[in-house]
């Protein structure tokens, strides 16, 4: 089955908005064993639109056309995709009456170009909108297909999860399933370099690596007749990537992050934790105040940025910063310690670096960080060398600090 995804949107033409829903998907399509050969940017014009659904048509099976569905004049994806296919709109009852509830939930009156949403072309598939106002259609004229969706990507992907993926991999007419595995602290190349016979020498199940700041996510997926001939498929391979990366991999479900697994481990073994940030300014203690009920656990953070802040606020001692400078690891470890006493917690994790891009000198270059970690008076030191932007060295910090939390959590209790 061939697919080719159309984006429309004079915004993206222009560059002001970056196409991500093609990227998506264009990864789904291949998830799913779908080939796209072509993909295509399009403005909010209709004629051009029809031109190039026209064009789709003689060449893929399935055409998604992605945004226009919107109550806007210049929103034109479904008219233009009705006329094609010489399906009349009629209005739907039920996408009204979601409509109508949607208005109300977010507390703002529907205006009269807002019913428009309801139109649908006779005999389309409806995609509720879990989201947003405007539903998803798939439309059918003899083989094939064209598969509209809003705009807007956190509309756009619930609804390609659980609307559209069901409906390919029921056309494909086979079971897909996949299973991912996320490492932290290993580069994407050694990733790749570790799998490479495993990668290279399969078709089914498939392995790709998709590689994040401090960590690289591996998918397995495989395609059979039944959903549990694919997870036999897959079992064997994800075993093996397990042996091969052990304790690195934090995570085997998609949803949770690194903050996440190390979230779960602090509430686990009941343990309370303090931040003290100098390069990452608050970074660390942001990604961990992404997971929902860490109040539980972590009670305060500290930025301090200056020497005077690190002496005044968790003690590191002045002879400590003159001697070894604030980049070192005997700082790094005061910082740690003197946080863990003054905060009264279980464990501390102190980061400092040079996030640049200016501050580097041969001894101690811009990337240079060092992160201590502080368990029940034990303290751990990591010395890294990041290499990037001033963003992406204090992110790389970041993940690198959660992954010694991890470390120092797992070695001490020995799980
Ligand atoms: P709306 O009801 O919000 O108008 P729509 O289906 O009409 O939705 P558009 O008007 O085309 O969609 O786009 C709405 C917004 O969605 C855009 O401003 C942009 O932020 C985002 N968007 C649209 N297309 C894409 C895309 N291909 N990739 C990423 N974001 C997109
Ligand atoms: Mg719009």
């Amino acid at each position: 089955m061939v697919a080719e995804i159309i984006s429309v949107g004079t915004e993206l033409l222009l560059g002001n908005t970056v196409n991500t829903n093609a990227a998506y998907l264009a990864e789904q399509c291949a998830r799913l064993g779908i080939c796209v050969y072509y993909q295509s940017v399009v403005g909010d014009n209709e004629e051009r639109l029809a031109a190039t659904i026209r064009l789709a048509l003689g060449r893929s099976d399935v055409v998604f056309l992605g945004g226009g569905l919107g109550p806007t004049e210049d929103d034109l994806t479904k008219e233009t995709a009705a006329k094609l296919f010489g399906h009349a709109l009629v209005e739907d009852e039920h996408t009204r009456k979601r409509i109508a509830a949607y208005f109300e939930r977010i507390g703002r009156e529907a205006t009269e170009n807002n019913w428009k949403q309801a139109l649908v072309p006779e005999q389309a598939i409806i995609l509720d909108n879990e989201n947003g106002s405007a539903p998803g259609l798939i439309m059918e004229e003899g083989e094939k297909t064209l598969i509209l969706l809003p705009g807007p990507p956190m509309e756009m992907i619930p609804m390609f999860q659980g609307g559209v993926f069901p409906y390919l991999s029921d056309k494909v007419g086979e079971a897909i399933v996949s299973k991912v595995l996320k490492i932290c602290q290993v580069g994407e190349s050694r990733v790749e370099q570790e799998l490479k016979d495993l990668i290279h020498g399969c078709e089914n199940p498939t392995i790709a690596t998709y590689a994040k700041t401090g960590e690289v996510t591996v998918r397995v997926t495989a395609r059979a007749k039944t959903e549990s001939e694919a997870k036999k498929l897959i079992k064997p391979y994800v075993r093996q990537i397990k042996f091969r990366f052990g304790r690195n991999i934090y995570t085997t479900d998609e949803q949770v992050e690194l903050e996440d697994a190390v979230a779960a481990l602090l509430k686990q073994q009941n343990l309370t934790f303090t931040t003290v940030e100098s390069c990452t300014g608050g970074l660390l203690a942001g990604r961990l105040v992404n997971v929902p009920g860490i109040s539980g656990v972590f009670k305060q953070g500290y930025v301090t940025y200056s020497n005077k802040a690190k002496r005044r606020l968790v003690g590191v001692k002045k002879d400590t910063l003159t001697a070894n400078g604030a980049v070192s690891e005997k700082t790094a470890r005061e910082m740690a310690k003197g946080a863990a006493l003054r905060a009264g917690c279980d464990m501390a994790v102190a980061v400092t670096g040079i996030a640049g891009p200016d501050g580097g000198t041969p001894e101690k270059p811009v990337g240079l960080v060092y992160i201590a970690c502080s368990l029940r008076g034990k303290v751990t030191v990591r010395k890294c060398q990041f290499f990037g932007s001033r963003r992406k060295i204090r992110e790389s910090a970041v993940s690198a600090a959660l992954a010694l939390m991890r470390d120092c959590i797992l070695e001490n209790f020995e799980l």
